[in-house]
């Protein structure tokens, strides 16, 4: 054996860091979380709401079904019959108590499935924790949604934009009888602030991206994906400047956040400093 060979062999050891010199000029698939978020799919599974239909009648019937199914044990549900001067809902009943304890709630969505009018569907927020037990328990009054048809938000949830969006596409998805002819096609009622949801494509040609939110997954996992389908911009040493500049205008955001707090924090001090000489 040559001195050269030999060489090369003692070196083969470098090799092992191919992966690892590859990886160094790839996006970071990590997320400065909670700060950063990544887009939610539409089949997402957070936190339910109780849709209105459009004329902001409650769709609710208080059928208790979604109770009856739910594996969890965790929805009450009590009808009353609608007050025949002023319905609640457009059916005979609505549902007059209406909890559901998110300290039980498994996310399996079997109450979504099960119930006759899309009455309760969930929004894709699911960052939410309690210092108590009464807050995990959601009442009518945090479930239902509000006058524009969109969820109430409690303190102790982090919405952020688009949770609220395309709450119940991912139940969408196929024909109810699962025949792919009818998948996408609209066979459900208007939501109040929303109108007429648009079906999610599923798998077949019958979709739209743009009305769904629905993401292809080179968009959002984007460190996973083949050089050839990363966008030159997020490769290399213009990706490194690409990023540099991102999370530059990122903390200059939080840097001015932070400022106008201060500021806020200072005029609060003096008003509170002027009203107790004005009370001695
Ligand atoms: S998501 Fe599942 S566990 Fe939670 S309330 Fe609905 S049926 Fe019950
Ligand atoms: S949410 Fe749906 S399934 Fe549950 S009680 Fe109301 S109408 Fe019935």
């Amino acid at each position: 054996m040559g001195f050269l060979s030999d060489l090369r062999e003692d070196l083969s050891f470098f090799g092992g860091f191919k992966l690892t010199i590859q990886h160094l000029t790839r996006p970071r698939v990590t997320f400065q979380y909670p700060e950063e978020k990544k887009p939610k799919q539409p089949r997402q599974h957070g936190r339910h709401v109780l849709n209105r239909y459009e004329d902001g009648m409650e769709k609710c019937i208080g059928c208790e079904l979604c109770a009856g199914v739910c594996p969890a044990n965790c929805i009450y549900v009590r009808g009353l019959d609608n007050p025949p001067d002023h319905p609640v809902s457009p059916g005979e009943r609505y549902g007059f108590v209406y909890e559901i304890n998110y300290l039980r709630c498994i996310n399996c969505m079997l109450c979504v499935e099960a119930c006759p009018t899309e009455a309760i569907t969930d929004s894709k927020m699911f960052e939410f924790s309690f210092t108590n037990r009464a807050d995990a328990i959601y009442t009518k009054t945090e479930l239902v949604v509000d006058d524009e048809g969109r969820p109430q938000k409690m303190p102790w949830e982090d919405w952020r934009e688009g949770d609220d969006l395309m709450t119940s596409g991912w139940m969408r998805a196929t024909a109810p009888a699962g025949n792919a002819a009818y998948e996408g096609v609209t066979q459900w009622s208007g939501e109040l602030g929303y109108g007429v949801r648009q079906g999610e494509g599923g798998q077949s040609e019958n979709r739209d991206d743009t009305v769904t939110g629905s993401k292809l997954l080179r968009d959002l996992l984007p460190g996973h994906l083949l050089k050839e389908d990363i966008d030159p911009v997020h490769l290399g040493v213009q990706g490194r400047v690409t990023r540099a500049k991102k999370q530059g205008e990122f903390n200059k955001v939080r840097l001015e956040q932070a400022r106008d707090r201060l500021v806020a924090k200072r005029a609060q001090w003096k008003i509170d400093k002027e009203n107790r000489k004005a009370a001695k």
